[in-house]
């Protein structure tokens, strides 16, 4: 689901109280939000906080406006002005396969594989979804991908299947709540509020079973604050506040946990303070209890907290979580190979990865990247596209799941090609459009998601720094538009990483938004265009690299 909601319908009174109580005297008016407070706006916001402070125990959960649930597959944006069109040089007009419409239909073939995952509850209850690698969601799109590759014309493909290595496993969590507690402390007619969002990360001791426990609010508390706060037996609050990627706070926040658990906390809640109310599986936490928290539910559960201080309610603050999970070995899963022999250089082989497993519906990580892939397998399949280098195409099982290695096995079940390998490209997160908080404020004083024209920053890691690599990604960016972030770096993350073992130059690009690994990735958040962008600059690049003197590629 998407859609737009326009500043104008809020309602200004609703808004000022809730926003007043945590974000002060910030304005929420229809007056545009750039624009500084009023000193009467400001005057109303502190008026409205002494209010609620005051009056709330008439109101149930001191008059906070209560959360607005989950919606799976949902992303609300204000304003939907469409992405900047692609750029199509001169004489590349005719390369059809690699037009954004074509790759945005496999696109969605492609998170469609996550929808039926959500449907048909594969996992649980259907909390959690995705194409996941050892589930019949993750063999889907990997199959989906080797029948593209053949209807491609290529001759050679191959579904390479193998085993879940020995001892490893996967945990999912399978059924689970996370439910505040109501109480007629909090105001009458405080019943319990089930935050929906929560999003389990590991078990500690309560799979299985239930824990209730009063909540202590932490925030963002170092050490040193942290000896000031006495966190045993309780639930901690933490909170997360994602510049962009939530990877970027996987450090602090994930030792963070793993220290509240160690100073006696029985449970960690992370309110990943992001716009929307997403599930996110992300932030690791020692393997203790702990459980992420969509921003909206974040915003109630932190504004109830602090009107029950200002009450002296604080201790009555409880919650009740139950999680029930499994760990899944003995898997098994499979890459998809395709190969077109090149012309005069067969066996040199310029290898393209794209992972097919997702969590959620991974639109975004890495639906683009594999539909980008299967546009490039049929561009080059075209009579007449062939490279003077064999180029290979790998729908991989990813890396998701423990012990099921998509590119590892790749790289073990096909010595020939690791052998003749001249240079890897990793198509990873690549045409997801610029999302981010927008400056105007929700009706209960959230912030929502905007859009601009151009796809989020693109990391383009080159493990060697070639300089004619380095060359081509100028070129890109000249020739095609691509927003590559500048400056160049030897990243090679995602599965780029495990490809650094074939000791050739490793290529990968990589964006970093902010819904990585949330509910909130979803179609609508990738750009037409940028598929298209990413597409027509990996022809050229695949072009250019296959074309290239090794000593070129990496000269050492
Ligand atoms: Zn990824």
């Amino acid at each position: 689901m998407y859609y737009t909601r326009s500043s104008s319908t809020r309602s200004a009174r609703i808004c000022v109280t809730l926003s007043a109580l945590v974000m002060g005297a910030l304005a929420c008016s229809d007056t545009p939000a750039a624009e500084a407070p009023s000193a009467d706006e400001a005057r109303f916001a502190a008026e409205a906080r002494s209010a609620v402070r005051a009056g709330s125990a008439d109101e149930p959960w001191f008059g906070v406006m209560l959360p607005p649930g989950f919606e799976p597959h949902a992303l609300h944006v204000i304003s939907n002005r469409p992405a900047a069109p692609a750029v199509v040089p001169q004489g590349e007009s005719q390369y059809r396969h690699l037009a954004g419409a074509a790759i945005q239909a496999d696109l969605e073939a492609i998170v469609g594989f996550s929808r039926e995952s959500e449907e048909t509850h594969e996992v649980g209850e259907g909390q959690i979804w995705g194409r996941i690698t050892g589930f019949p969601s993750g063999a889907k799109t990997i199959q989906w991908a080797v029948s593209e590759f053949r209807a491609a014309g290529i001759s050679n493909v191959e579904l390479q299947p193998f085993e879940q290595n020995e001892g490893a496993s996967i945990w999912l969590p399978l059924s689970w709540e996370v439910r505040l507690l109501g109480d007629p402390a909090f105001g009458a007619g405080s019943a319990d509020v089930v935050l929906e969002s929560a999003m389990p990360l590991s078990a500690g001791d309560l799979s299985g079973g239930s824990l209730t426990a009063p909540l202590v609010y932490v925030g963002t508390a170092t050490s040193a604050e942290l000896a000031n706060i006495d966190v045993r037996g309780k639930v901690a609050v933490q909170k997360a506040i994602p510049q962009g990627h939530t990877v970027f706070v996987r450090s602090p926040v994930g030792p963070r946990s793993q220290d509240l658990l160690d100073r006696g906390a029985v449970a960690v809640l992370t309110i990943i303070d992001l716009p929307g109310n997403m599930r996110a599986r992300d932030i690791g936490c020692g393997g203790g209890t702990c459980f992420n928290i969509g921003g909206q539910d974040g915003r109630f559960l932190e504004s109830v907290m602090d009107a029950a201080a200002v009450s002296g309610t604080t201790a009555d603050i409880r919650v009740e979580m139950r999680l029930e999970s499994e760990r899944f070995s003995g898997l098994s899963a499979a890459n998809g190979v395709a190969i077109i022999p090149g012309t005069s250089r067969s066996d040199e082989y310029v290898v393209l990865n794209a992972h097919a497993d997702a969590w959620f519906d991974g639109a975004g990580d890495n639906g683009d990247g594999l539909a980008v892939l299967v546009a490039l397998a049929r561009h080059f399949a075209t009579p007449g596209m062939q490279q003077e280098r064999s180029i290979v195409f790998v729908a991989s099982a990813g890396h998701h799941s423990s012990g099921l290695s998509g590119p590892g096995n790749f790289v073990a079940m096909n010595p020939e090609i690791a052998e003749g390998a001249v240079l890897v490209v990793n198509l990873e997160h690549t045409a997801q459009r610029h999302i981010t908080p927008a400056r105007s404020l929700h009706e209960d004083g959230y912030r929502e998601w905007t859009m601009d024209s151009h796809e989020a920053p693109i990391v383009a890691g080159i493990t060697n720094l070639a300089p004619f690599l380095e060359g081509l990604v100028e070129r890109g960016i000249q020739r095609y538009g691509t927003n590559f972030v500048s400056g160049p770096n030897t990243m090679a993350s995602g599965e780029g990483g495990t490809y650094r073992r074939l000791g050739v130059p490793v290529f990968t690009t990589m964006q970093g938004p902010p819904m990585y690994h949330t509910t909130g990735e979803v179609l609508e958040m990738v750009s037409t265009p940028g598929l298209e962008r990413m597409a027509r600059f990996m022809a050229f690049f695949v072009e250019e690299v296959s074309g290239a003197p090794v000593a070129r590629l990496d000269p050492r």
